[in-house]
């Protein structure tokens, strides 16, 4: 079984977009409501009991137990028998954005990422449906619940034997999109190592650099795109807030930011399919994004898009039925990819590795992919074979059979 995620722009007519807008607010509203309930709960424990929180907290009982999503489609169940908006909107979807919190939450616990924040108005774009009806995209058409059918501009065919499972409809400044995942009811073994071994090394000199000699400039569609930025931005602050004019400046703003993501969305997929065309094995460094991007060259890592680079890689190799696996990163730069032994650090401004053990001479990034490509071999067991320059092949370790 696996799924693949559809896009496809919506035509909804003047009504549906008020609909639309009308979902999103209550969307937020109901976010917005339930954060507030967690926020309150651990405020309300965050000082001991004989000692006092220096601003005021909203007190609760001490036997209160902690809102979780349970409880909280719970009490959602029981507002929407008293609130008019709150009848309106789909359940399920409801639920959906209460579950969305529930994973700001625990990938606050789990991955050390930051609070959950309130949603201000224009900061929900999306609301989803975990349950579609049977045929829900026919002839230029797809149904929602509740909505009802909107058009849309079916860019694409989904290949037979897919089943809607879920939609989400999100907003952008281009318009109404919908986001569909199909699913197939068919098994597909993930991808086993096999074929050259291609490492890959990321950085702000060069994007990308492979083990066989790849090297990518970086693109630089923010950086590019800044000076217009900064014009349009100086615009928006010269109107009178809320006004009409500031509304359509701000939104040559937003249609600016939309172009470049585009731009670095498409490029990152052109690129992965690159790397794959010779590829049976891709080996990525397994980077702190976090880390890098509140650096000092953070704007450029953001602007570079690491993480959805990989993201989309990984994605890719699975299509083309290439192998893919995060290697540890440490030292990558710091050992010679023929002999194997530490060279020690390199300065910035060292783009060139020279061995001065065994001599070997190539790019330094490409001499960080290779070590790269070398322990990603050694992490699925192979043993590595050097064909030609930086070619790498694996060989698996075969079970010898014992000689008694
Ligand atoms: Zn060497």
């Amino acid at each position: 079984m696996f799924n693949l995620t559809y896009e496809f722009k919506l035509k909804p007519t003047q009504n549906q977009v008020e609909i639309f807008e009308e979902w999103l607010e209550t969307h937020r509203r109901v976010y917005n409501h339930a954060l507030a309930e967690r926020k309150d709960w651990y405020k309300s424990r965050s000082c001991q009991v004989n000692a006092c929180s220096l601003v005021s907290e909203y007190i609760i009982r001490a036997d209160a137990p902690r809102p979780t999503f349970a409880s909280q489609c719970k009490s959602l169940t029981a507002a929407r028998k008293e609130n008019e908006y709150l009848k309106r909107v789909n359940a399920q979807s409801l639920q959906q954005t209460l579950r969305r919190l529930e994973k700001a939450f625990v990938s606050m616990w789990e991955q050390n990422h930051g609070f959950p924040r309130f949603k201000k108005r224009d900061r929900m774009r999306s609301f989803s449906f975990p349950q579609l009806g049977q045929n829900p995209l026919s002839n230029r058409y797809v149904k929602l619940p509740v909505i009802g059918v909107v058009k849309v501009r079916q860019s694409r065919d989904i290949p037979d034997g897919g089943v809607i499972k879920q939609a989400r409809v999100v907003k952008r400044v281009s318009g109404w999109y919908v986001m569909l995942t199909v699913q197939w009811d068919v098994s597909v073994p993930s991808p086993l190592p096999h074929g050259e071994a291609v490492g890959i090394d990321v950085g702000l000199t060069s994007f990308v650099a492979t083990s066989n000699g790849l090297l990518v400039k970086r693109p630089r569609f923010f950086v590019d795109a800044l000076r217009k930025l900064k014009l349009l931005q100086q615009r928006v602050s010269r109107k009178r807030i809320g006004s009409n004019n500031w509304k359509k400046a701000h939104k040559k703003v937003a249609t600016e930011h939309e172009y470049v993501a585009n731009c670095r969305k498409d490029w990152h997929r052109k690129l992965s399919h690159q790397i794959c065309n010779n590829a049976g094995m891709v080996f990525v460094e397994d980077l702190n994004l976090v880390g890098l991007s509140r650096g000092m060259l953070g704007k450029h890592c953001l602007d570079a898009g690491f993480g959805q680079f990989f993201n989309i890689l990984e994605q890719t190799c699975f299509k083309r039925d290439v192998y893919f696996q995060k290697i540890d990163s440490r030292k990558t730069s710091q050992i010679c990819p023929n002999c194997g032994t530490e060279t020690g650090k390199k300065e910035l401004s060292e783009r060139i590795h020279v061995c001065s053990n065994c001599g070997y001479t190539t790019d330094r990034d490409i001499a960080a992919a290779q070590v790269v490509a070398i322990r990603g071999l050694a992490a699925v067991g192979h043993t590595v074979k050097m064909l030609a320059e930086g070619k790498f092949i694996g060989i698996p370790v075969k079970q010898e059979s014992p000689a008694f």
